[in-house]
């Protein structure tokens, strides 16, 4: 174990760090060396409820303040993660596995500029208007539960409590149980910021100790969820039972098209770097490339040249261009697609099961597999930097495929003309896909069809989502 672990003793609720009522405690491994380098406190369910109780005092209080009062708390912890950018960097770099350098801009980056673009959304949004008689008025939804996954772990709480504070809702988050050092440190950023008491409560813990009590108790109005697809179904199901709103963010399969004209060499590097972002834990990577049949041997070469670039090294080394994945459990898991996939027959145009030889960590080489359409891997979610690449005969072909999974999440398409493109992408059932490289769009909604959820995050269509409308009619004045 190492000597600098950090000990977290506490859950922050009702403005205040809170000595954790149970003994037992959560590892958190750092991926590169394996080491424990933090243990948080197993809440429990009295706990949980504890946050929410606090959270349904502040409610009325926090929904109640002029929008610029709650948009100047959001502008100050955005300036908070940006003064401490390196600790959250270096935590997740850590916990997660993605290299420093990215980890600062994207892990550390977006959220900072999420924070404050949602103070702007609050400000600029049109809280009132007038329809016939009636005055047509929004208004926060209440106290809402929040459950995040590990692998954005910071911009995955963002693209809840963010929008959701900004509404005038009160939250409690349970950050993943796997990757929970960057939400303690953004709850001390919170508290330094002064937002009021049980305007935010963090409780950690298991999904289904603390994140079932988030799905089932009466005073919460709201869960929104980012993480799989199975854990996703059963806060739905809880959910039910007490008619509360439920926003899902779960998982993906998406597919890359890559059309007979498109520039084939761009087309492959740009789809082997969105598959491997964050070691393939990217709920949206891209990871079926789908290339014309008779085009595969040259995509074959592009593919390989294309990840040759990706070195892999522990997360704390400028020279890494692949950390390694979250967990052991993860790492395993992926190791066993990899082993389906051969036998099932995969062509192994890159990588494959063999451990990269780096000592420590949990590492798997960036691994391409030449697959059917009809095979395993061409539908499970593998989470891990595993490309599949799948021959189409003809465009209504490739169409077909990229629609033929549970998932509805990204994807991108690829050719000459933008207009081509886009008359492929019209038909391809999923909430976001890049055409020909366009890059990510924070203002842009985020989410899914299908089984990968039916929310939307980022900017104001995130905002709306912490949103009810009331109606309010007025006899109509006489002459
Ligand atoms: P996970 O479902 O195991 O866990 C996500 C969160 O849910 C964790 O906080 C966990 O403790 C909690 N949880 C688990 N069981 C629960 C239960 N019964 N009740 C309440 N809460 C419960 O997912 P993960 O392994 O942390 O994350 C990886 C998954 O997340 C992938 O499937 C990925 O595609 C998905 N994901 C989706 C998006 C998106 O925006 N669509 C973004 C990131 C990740």
């Amino acid at each position: 174990m190492d000597s600098a672990m950090v000990v977290y003793p506490a859950h922050y609720i009702n403005g205040q760090w809170r000595k954790a009522q149970a003994a037992e405690t959560l590892p958190v491994h750092d991926s590169s060396t394996e080491e424990v380098m933090a243990t948080v406190p197993a809440g429990t369910a009295a706990e949980a409820g504890d946050a929410v109780l606090a959270a349904t005092q502040a409610f009325e209080a926090w929904s109640g303040l002029p929008v610029e009062t709650r948009a100047g708390y959001l502008d100050k912890i955005a300036a908070g993660i940006k003064a401490r950018t390196e600790d959250l960097a270096l935590a997740i770099a850590r916990e997660v596995g993605m290299p420093l350098k990215m980890a600062r801009a994207v892990q550390v980056g977006g959220p900072a500029w999420h924070w404050a673009n949602f103070a702007k959304v609050a400000r600029n949004f049109e809280w009132e208007k007038k329809v016939g008689n009636s005055v047509v008025v929004r208004e926060a939804v209440g106290v809402v539960g929040c459950i995040t996954p590990w692998n954005f772990p910071l911009s995955q709480i963002t693209l809840k409590i963010a929008p959701a504070m900004a509404a005038g809702c009160t939250v409690v988050l349970k950050p993943s149980e796997i990757a929970p050092v960057n939400a303690m440190i953004l709850a001390e950023i919170i508290h330094d910021a002064g937002v009021p008491a049980g305007v935010f409560n963090l409780v950690n813990g298991t999904g289904p100790v603390v994140g079932e009590v988030l799905g089932t108790h009466p005073q919460v109005d709201m869960v929104s969820f980012t993480g799989s697809t199975g854990a996703g179904k059963r806060v739905s199901e809880l959910a039910s039972q007490s008619v509360k709103r439920v926003t899902l963010e779960l998982g993906g399969k998406s597919a890359s098209v890559i059309l007979d004209d498109a520039n084939f060499e761009a087309a492959v590097k740009g789809t082997v770097s969105a598959c491997m972002l964050n070691s393939g834990q990217t709920c949206s990577a891209h990871t079926r490339m789908l290339v014309p049949a008779s085009r595969y041997e040259e995509v074959r070469a592009l593919a390989q040249a294309a990840v040759a670039r990706f070195s892999i090294g522990p997360s704390l080394d400028e020279a890494s261009k692949l950390g390694p994945l979250v967990s052991a459990a993860q790492r395993d898991r992926v190791l066993n697609f990899i082993r389906i996939g051969i036998a099932e027959g995969a062509d192994v145009i890159a990588g494959g099961p063999d451990t990269p030889a780096t000592g420590k960590g949990y590492f798997v080489q960036p691994t391409v597999l030449g697959i059917k359409a009809s095979d395993t891997l061409a539908q499970e979610e593998i989470f891990g930097p595993v490309l599949v690449v799948i021959p189409y005969r003809d465009e209504e072909d490739a169409v077909t495929i990229a629609n033929n999974t549970i998932y509805g999440l990204g994807g991108a398409v690829w050719s000459a003309s933008d207009e081509h493109a886009v008359k492929v992408a019209r038909r391809i059932r999923t909430g976001q896909i890049d055409i020909n490289g366009g890059p990510f769009n924070g203002s842009a909604p985020f989410g899914g069809y299908k089984q990968s959820g039916n929310g939307r995050e980022n900017g104001i269509y995130g905002f709306e989502e912490f949103l009810e409308f009331k109606a309010m009619q007025f006899k109509p004045s006489a002459g």
